[in-house]
């Protein structure tokens, strides 16, 4: 297969293409570099079948060779980088989505799209199936993430319906692993290198708030079957683990497996800051044949690995 992945040069994005071209596809990457880095597919950039195109969704896509599918991850996804320019979250989300969307179907192609478990919000619903509309704050700081994924699922519908473009849409839930970068701001880079660096670990709130994990090789998994079912499988389908901790508990477990003498320290809660998240992942298991394999601690142990070797600390 010919496959585009926007947001190749991401942490899913980067971990994605590795995972195609290693099923033997031929991958284009599209990253604007906005959230994504080049040293993520340093290493793919001489393959044959590999190639990496800088450009941003948002001014449409130009490309001439044909596609089979097309996997939108193009989107910056931990909190302090969508809410840097919230503004152009959105565009993304919407005028990106737009321009995915017309493009896959000049190409004939399928379109997958990466959604997010945020499209539920502040859930009052634990756990969260596909049928839970969500808890959104339109005006709150998560907005232009949330509303700006939940209007993409919205284009996408609407484009499959009136224009019949092939869609999948994949709700994921807190996703981990190697090529996070370790500044991403989200809860296990931050701790894990606050850990490794012996600086103070940052609790936002009391800790009390909880996400369920999941490694990333279990999340492609999911998606690399999602992708190859029927056309009339479209979603959206949640992928996550399908157990909860707290992070708090997060914090714990950290300095209990890097040793780490760090301090704990309690910071101001985010405003909007999901309660609780709980993936309800029967249709994945149901339609994929699915369950994430890969346990916290053994998951953490291979990010750990990663993120020690790109802090260089010992
Ligand atoms: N969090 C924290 N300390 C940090 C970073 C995050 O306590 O240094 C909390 C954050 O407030 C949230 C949870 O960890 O409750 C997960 O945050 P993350 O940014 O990873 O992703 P989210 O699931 O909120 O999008």
């Amino acid at each position: 297969m010919r496959i585009l992945v926007t947001g190749g040069a991401g942490f899913l994005g980067s971990n994605l293409c590795r995972r195609l071209l290693k099923e033997g596809h031929t991958v284009v990457c599209l990253d604007n570099l906005y959230t994504g880095r080049k040293e993520n597919i340093q290493d793919l950039l001489n393959l044959q079948n590999f190639k990496f195109v800088e450009a941003d969704i948002v001014n449409g896509i130009d490309l001439d060779e044909g596609f089979d599918w097309v996997f939108n991850l193009a989107c910056p996804a931990s909190p302090p980088a969508y809410q840097k320019d919230p503004l152009y979250t959105i565009m993304v989300n919407v005028i990106g989505v737009f321009n995915v969307c017309e493009f896959a179907l000049k190409k004939g192609a399928r379109v997958f799209h990466t959604s997010t478990s945020e499209v539920y919000g502040d859930p009052e619903v634990i756990p969260q199936n596909e049928s839970y509309k969500g808890s959104v704050n339109t005006i709150g700081i998560r907005a232009c993430y949330d509303e700006g994924k939940r209007c993409a699922e919205t284009i996408l519908s609407d484009y499959k319906r009136s224009k019949g473009l092939e869609i999948k849409i994949v709700r994921v839930f807190n996703t981990y692993g190697p090529y996070m970068s370790s500044d991403d701001g989200r809860v296990i880079t931050n701790f894990v290198t606050q850990a490794l660096k012996g600086e103070p670990i940052t609790i936002y709130g009391d800790g009390s708030q909880t996400r369920s994990f999941c490694y990333v090789d279990d999340q492609i998994d999911a998606w690399m079957k999602f992708i190859q079912t029927d056309s009339t499988v479209t979603g959206p389908m949640n992928v996550g683990m399908p157990s909860e901790i707290s992070v708090l508990d997060v914090a714990y477990l950290i300095l209990k497996m890097t040793n780490s003498q760090s301090q704990i320290i309690f910071k101001n809660l985010p405003e909007d800051d999901p309660k609780r998240r709980l993936p309800d992942i029967s249709f994945a298991k149901q339609e994929l044949n699915w369950e994430p394999k890969v346990s916290l601690a053994e998951g953490l142990e291979k990010t750990m690995e990663y993120l020690k070797e790109n802090l260089k600390v010992s």
